[in-house]
C-alpha cells in the first residue's frame, strides 16, 4: 500500500556537529562567522573544571576575541535579557560579530534572545517581542549569527527558533519567536554533559523525552518529526538510567545528547502536549525547574491523552517495552507504565505536592497552563477536567 505523505516546512539548524570531544572545532565554527564573539554562558560548575576557559583559548587562537557578556544559572527572565542586551550594545556590535550561547537551555535562550534583539532595536524590552504578553513587536531584522553549544541533554533549545522568558511579577512564561532565531551553527559535544549533577541529569533527561513523546503524539505531528521521535526515544529510553547513575558513561551521555537535539527538531516543528503546558505555568507560579515540571506531568498526560492515541502508545509500546502482546490496549498500557517506573527510578516526584504546589495555587495555574504547548494535546481539555486532574496529583 502506498501511503503519501503531508507537506511540511522546516526549519532547522544550517549547520550541526554532534561528537565527543568535539567542542575544539567550535573555534573554527566561530571563525566562520566572525572575528569577536560575544560569550553567554551558563553553569558554573562547569566553568570550575576549565573547560570554558580552555574554548576561549581556542577561539583566540583561531583569531576570535571572546567578550563575556553573561552568565545565567536560572531560567531567563525578562529583566536577565534586558541587561544582558544593554551589556552587549555598550560594546557596539558590528558586522563580524556573533553570540555563542554555551551552556543549558536556560544559557542557550538567553544567548538566543539577546542575539536577536541586538539587530532589533524598535522595542524598549524583550517583553514587547513576546507572544500572548508582548506589544506584538516582531523579529524584523537578521539577528546577530548564533552558534548555540548545548551542555546539559534536555532542552533541545540548539534546534528550536524560539527563547523562553519567564516574569514572576506579573507571573508569565512566554516565547520569543521567528524563524530568524535558528542557530547558524549547533556545536553538541556530549561530553560537556559529564558535570551535570545526576538530579539535572533525570529532569532534562526527561524533558527530552517528554519532547519526543509529546512531539510524537502531538495535534500537530508529522511523518518527518516522528521518525525523529522514535529514533531519540530508542536512544534516550535505555540509557537514562546509566547517563544518572553513572556521569561519565560515554555512549549513555552520547545518547542523550543526541536524544535532546532530535527532540528540540520535533518539537519545532510539531507541537507539544498538555504536560508542557502544565510544566510552563508551573514554572511561573512554583518555580519547579522545566525537566522536573515535565517529567511529573508526562505519565498523567499520557493517560489523558491514552484514548485518544491508544494506537500510537500501542505502537511506543510495541517498539520501546518487552511487551510480548499484541493487544493494542496493553501495550498502550505498559507503555505509559513503563514510563512511570522510569520516572520512580531515577527519583522524579510522583505528586505535585513533592514539588510544593498547594491546593490554593492550582487556581492560577490552570489558566496558565493554556499556551502554544496545550494548543498540541491531542484531547482538549476544560478548565473543570485540568482542575480536577491536577487536583488529584497533588
Ligand atoms: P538550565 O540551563 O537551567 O540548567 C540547569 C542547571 O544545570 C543550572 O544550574 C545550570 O547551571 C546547570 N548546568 C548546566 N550545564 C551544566 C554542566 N555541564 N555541568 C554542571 N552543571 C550544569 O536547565 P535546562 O533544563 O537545560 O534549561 C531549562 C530552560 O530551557 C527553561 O527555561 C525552559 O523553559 C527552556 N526550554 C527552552 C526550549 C526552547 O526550545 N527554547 C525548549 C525546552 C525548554
Amino acid at each position: 500500500m502506498i501511503s503519501g505523505c503531508p507537506q511540511y516546512d522546516l526549519q532547522l539548524p544550517r549547520r550541526v556537529v554532534f561528537g565527543w570531544g568535539r567542542r575544539t572545532e567550535l573555534a573554527s565554527l566561530a571563525a566562520e562567522l566572525g572575528r569577536r564573539a560575544f560569550l553567554i554562558t551558563g553553569s558554573r560548575t562547569l566553568a570550575a573544571t576549565g573547560l570554558v576557559d580552555e574554548i576561549r583559548e581556542q577561539l583566540h587562537a583561531a583569531g576570535v576575541d571572546t567578550i563575556p557578556v553573561g552568565q545565567i544559572t536560572h531560567e531567563p527572565e525578562v529583566h536577565d535579557v534586558d541587561q544582558t542586551v544593554t551589556r552587549l550594545l555598550e560594546h557596539q556590535p558590528a558586522d563580524g560579530d556573533l553570540v555563542i550561547g554555551l551552556g543549558g537551555g536556560s544559557a542557550i535562550d538567553l544567548a538566543k534572545a539577546v542575539a536577536a534583539l541586538a539587530t532589533n532595536r524598535h522595542g524598549n524590552s524583550v517583553r514587547d517581542f513576546l507572544e500572548g504578553v508582548g506589544s506584538g513587536l516582531t523579529i524584523d531584522h537578521p539577528t546577530l549569527p548564533f552558534i548555540a553549544v548545548p551542555t546539559t541533554a534536555g532542552t533541545g533549545s540548539e534546534a528550536t527558533k524560539n527563547s523562553v522568558i519567564s516574569c514572576y511579577d506579573p507571573p508569565f512564561k512566554k516565547s520569543l519567536r521567528s524563524p530568524r532565531m535558528v542557530a547558524d551553527a549547533v556545536l553538541i559535544d556530549p561530553e560537556l554533559t559529564v558535570s551535570v549533577p545526576a538530579g539535572v541529569t533525570a529532569a532534562t533527561g526527561m524533558d527530552a523525552i517528554t519532547q519526543l513523546i509529546e512531539s510524537d503524539i502531538s495535534a500537530r505531528t508529522q511523518p518527518f518529526t516522528r521518525a525523529l521521535c522514535l529514533e531519540g526515544l530508542q536512544r534516550a529510553l535505555p540509557a537514562i538510567v546509566t547517563a544518572v547513575e553513572q556521569p561519565s558513561n560515554r555512549p549513555a551521555r552520547e545518547a542523550m545528547s543526541h536524544a535532546a537535539f532530535l527532540s528540540g527538531m520535533a518539537l519545532a516543528n510539531s507541537g507539544l502536549g498538555l504536560a508542557h503546558g502544565v510544566a510552563a505555568a508551573l514554572g511561573v507560579h512554583c518555580r519547579t525547574p522545566h525537566g522536573i515540571a515535565c517529567a511529573v506531568m508526562l505519565p498523567a498526560a499520557l493517560r489523558v491523552n491514552r484514548d485518544v492515541r491508544r494506537d500510537d502508545l500501542a505502537h511506543l509500546g510495541r517498539l520501546l517495552t518487552d511487551c510480548q502482546s499484541n493487544d493494542p490496549d496493553e501495550l498502550a498500557d505498559t507503555f505509559i507504565k513503563h514510563i512511570e517506573a522510569l520516572c520512580r527510578r531515577i527519583g522524579i516526584p510522583g505528586t505535585l505536592s513533592e514539588l510544593g504546589v498547594q491546593r490554593e495555587q492550582i487556581a492560577e495555574i490552570v489558566p496558565s497552563s493554556h499556551g502554544n504547548s496545550m494548543r498540541g494535546n491531542p484531547k482538549q481539555l476544560t478548565d473543570d477536567e485540568l482542575t480536577a486532574l491536577l487536583e488529584k496529583m497533588l
